[in-house]
């Protein structure tokens, strides 16, 4: 793809002699991932609403190249902060090579005056930001619409990076790993609907399924919630987005109306944890339907769908359900924390057959603590009886339990590849010729690395610098065998995860 190729709707360039402040926010994964998060609008919108500064956007991948910004090609060195925002472990090695790419020195003991200053937010980030230090100068812990302003602010009035950083250092929740603090607070915004939010959404212009589309399609991202009522012990969003936040029924209007005007559209794509507990949910997707506007919701918890909900989305264009039982056992998935019942799964999907839909997706999770085979078998015969008992097609996405800082599981061990591949089999045996059920999984070797990423400590810098210079899967096994140590089996090691853990610092 060349770059004048690509055009897009509501971009902002400004002239970078007039500003004080060059902001570069980069995605270190593909433009469809990226433009897809709502980080990505919310930061361009508040960012390019400053006088003093300019904000504009890098991406690794499906961009002429990752260190030019698509909004004016302007290099990514010559930007006085680069902002990453780290949603997959993994992505750090895409971090790093973009830095690498854009000639800003990979460690930041080497950066100098001359050099971006490069911070990193995130909810990986908010989790533990230990294993990244290496080739970062700041994070941002926890929530960033509000803190953005005083961190342009310090960089505007600093007169050097060591008074920027002490600056920052400062602020709640920024963390400056070379300024040590004993504790860091998170934050957390409140009042959502006290939030500057980006009306004017950036939608490229780009044929429907083109690979550049983001993954809901060109629509208008509306953030109804955030956070989570619930906190499933395996779950990150559920610990470290708490307490669940929801904009006022009034607002949210508000904001469906105004971007629609401003934004070329004809869709909205609703974004939140458990959106179902919300309880005018039903009355804003049926009011946004009125409208003549399509609308797109994540997964819906079972106990929360409801026929007239299911009923306007389906006149929306919606045809898929998406819930996540995690596992087929009822027992395990009570002690996972996650109080759903068997009969709120199958009432959810008796209920989308018959207002319409054609599709179930179903997110289930393998090697859980205290998993038997009992339990993959009953997740097998709950894929197999949902596909019989509906005339629906059912895809079922298989993940091995990844052990999360913060949550608490976090010092649960992962079990080894070859027990995830077994268990994995288990189910693909399982549902072997049946022709409306299709099996969907993350490698185990991929989950092995997002585990160590989302346990480890600062060693890891090592590892990551390395792997970034060889790439892919076998870059990760070439740094472990150079660096020594041992990556791989990190989350496995039951005894390590119980000396401190290496974000005790992060205050809860
Ligand atoms: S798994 Fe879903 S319901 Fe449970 S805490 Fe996470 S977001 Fe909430």
């Amino acid at each position: 793809m060349s770059s004048n190729k690509l055009k897009e709707f509501n971009t902002v360039v400004k002239d970078s002699s007039s500003v004080n402040v060059l902001f570069g926010y980069c995605y270190p994964s593909t433009y469809r991932a990226g433009m897809t998060g709502l980080a990505l609008h919310i930061f361009y919108a508040i960012l390019n609403s400053r006088e003093d500064t300019s904000c504009e956007r890098y991406f690794r991948y499906d961009t002429p190249s990752p260190a030019l910004s698509v909004d004016s090609q302007r290099p990514l060195k010559h930007n006085h902060i680069i902002g990453f925002s780290l949603t997959y472990e993994e992505d750090i090695v895409n971090l790093v090579q973009m830095l690498d790419s854009g000639d800003v020195p990979v460690l930041s003991e080497k950066r100098t005056e001359d050099d971006p200053l490069v911070i990193v937010g995130g909810p990986v980030i908010t989790a533990n930001p230990e294993p990244f230090v290496d080739f970062v100068d700041a994070f941002v812990i926890g929530e960033g619409d509000a803190i953005i302003h005083d961190i342009v602010d310090a960089v505007a009035s600093g007169s050097s990076r060591k008074e920027v950083l002490a600056q920052f250092a400062e602020l709640n929740g920024v963390y400056v790993p070379t300024i040590p603090r004993l504790n860091i607070d998170r934050n957390i915004i409140l009042d959502l609907d006290s939030l500057e939010y980006p009306i004017s959404q950036i939608v490229p212009d780009v044929p429907e399924d083109s690979r550049l589309e983001p993954v809901f399609g060109k629509s208008f991202l509306l953030e109804v919630t955030r956070g989570c009522g619930h906190s499933c012990r395996f779950c990150l969003i559920g610990h470290v987005c708490q307490p669940r936040r929801t904009r006022s029924l009034d607002r949210l209007k508000y904001l469906v109306n105004m971007g629609i005007e401003n934004t070329p559209v004809g869709k909205v794509s609703m974004i939140g944890s458990s959106l179902g507990d919300l309880d005018g949910l039903e009355s804003l997707v049926c009011w946004t339907v009125d409208q003549g506007l399509g609308v797109s919701v994540p997964s819906l918890r079972a106990d929360s769908v409801s026929e007239p909900l299911l009923e306007c989305l389906v006149k929306s264009g919606q045809r898929t359900l998406t819930i996540a039982p995690e596992t087929g056992s009822q027992d395990l998935r009570k002690s996972i924390g996650k109080g759903l019942q068997n009969s709120d799964i199958e009432n959810a999907v008796e209920v989308a057959a018959r207002s319409g839909y054609n599709a179930l997706k179903l997110y289930f999770i393998i090697g859980l603590p205290g998993e038997t085979d009992d339990d993959i078998k009953a997740s097998v015969d709950m894929i197999i009886n949902l596909a019989k008992a509906s005339s629906l097609k059912v895809t079922a996405n298989i993940n091995p339990f990844i052990p999360k800082a913060q949550t608490r599981w976090e010092r649960e061990p992962q079990p080894p590849i070859e027990e995830l591949r077994r268990k994995l089999k288990l189910i693909e045996r399982g549902v072997k010729g049946r022709v409306k059920v299709t099996i969907e999984s993350l490698d185990p070797r991929n989950a092995r690395i997002q585990a160590a990423l989302s346990i480890g400590d600062r060693s890891l810098g090592r590892v990551i610098r390395n792997a970034a210079t060889y790439g892919g899967y076998g870059g990760w096994r070439r740094a472990e065998k150079e660096t020594g140590i041992p990556f791989f089996s990190l989350a496995n090691d039951a005894e390590r995860l119980q000396n401190e853990l290496p974000w005790s610092f992060l205050r809860k």
